[in-house]
């Protein structure tokens, strides 16, 4: 940087400069895609290992930003995170996914993911039970999913807000399992219905002798535990294979679909079975 008057500076670095501007274009953007709600849902199915099934759906929520197409939620949801816009975009998530699954024939469930931001405030338990009130869904058809970061503070308000939460009747998964510290101790400290193992174990199998036991642990930690165990990422036959041999209850992966809008979901409904 180079003084140019008193008081005023100037940056030279281009590429910087460049990064600050963009970044600062994002934060407007996003605000304003909030207002004008410039998200959709998308739909991923979870398959039931037994009887290849859908059992329900993952609500993914995407950005349709009017210039630069489908943005990321890995690239807008720490974003949305930081200016404190998360509770608005996942207040939206949930009400959308209810609605969707309230419609859905038969007791589909809908996963819906949470910020850990969105446990502040006070305001999440009400607002679900909001959510479920207004789409007309029962509690036990919706399934909320927090990662261990949530817990990484232990929170004594966190913990309170997820029992809660469970007494309304839905259901609560622990997301990205295996790729947080301590993970064993958060099972510990709530009983949670579900695991998800994170997809990189899934995607080392094959290649990675550790990752087909670890998952194995993982299983086998679900069943003496009561909690079903769900592998992500699955993409290749062979991977299911496995994840099936090792007793896990359930897929979900790009090898069955990838997310879809919520028109899609009849399609999806109606392929053949996947067993
Ligand atoms: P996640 O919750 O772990 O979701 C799984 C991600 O893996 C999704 O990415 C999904 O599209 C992708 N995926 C599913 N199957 C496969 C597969 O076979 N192969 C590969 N390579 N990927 C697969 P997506 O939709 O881009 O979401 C990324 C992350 O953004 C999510 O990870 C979640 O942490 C976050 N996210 C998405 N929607 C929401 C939301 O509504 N609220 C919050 N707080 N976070 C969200
Ligand atoms: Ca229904
Ligand atoms: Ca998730
Ligand atoms: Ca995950």
């Amino acid at each position: 940087a180079k003084e140019e008057g008193r008081g005023t500076w100037r940056f030279f670095e281009p590429a910087m400069n460049a990064r600050v501007v963009a970044r600062r274009q994002l934060e407007q953007d996003l605000r304003r895609a909030v207002t004008e709600e410039q998200f959709q849902v998308y739909y991923q199915p979870v398959v039931e290992a037994e009887g290849g099934q859908i059992s329900g759906f993952e609500a993914l929520v995407r950005w349709v930003h009017p210039e630069r197409g489908m943005v990321s939620p890995a690239e807008f949801i720490p974003l949305a995170e930081e200016l404190g816009l998360i509770r608005a975009i996942g207040g939206w998530v949930l009400r959308q996914a209810c609605s969707a699954a309230a419609a859905w024939p038969g007791e589909l469930k809908v996963a819906v993911n949470l910020s850990p931001v969105q446990f502040s405030g006070g305001a999440l338990v009400a607002e679900v039970a909001s959510a479920l009130k207004h789409a007309g869904l029962a509690p036990h058809c919706l399934e909320l999913e927090i990662t261990e970061s949530l817990l990484l503070t232990d929170d004594a308000a966190v913990l309170a807000t997820l029992h809660e939460l469970r007494a309304l009747g839905v259901r609560i998964a622990m997301d990205d399992f295996g790729t947080g510290y301590s993970s064993l101790s958060y099972l510990q400290r709530f009983p949670f219905d579900k695991i998800k193992i994170d997809q990189s174990f899934v995607r080392g199998l094959g290649q990675d002798e550790h990752c087909t036991a670890i998952i194995r642990a993982v299983v086998g930690l679900g069943k003496a535990l009561g909690m079903t165990v769900n592998a992500e990422g699955v993409e290749t036959a062979e991977q299911l294979e496995t994840l099936r041999a090792e007793g896990c209850g359930e897929f979900q992966g790009y090898l069955f679909s990838k997310p879809r809008p919520s028109q899609d979901v009849r399609t999806m409904l109606g392929s053949p079975e996947y067993s």
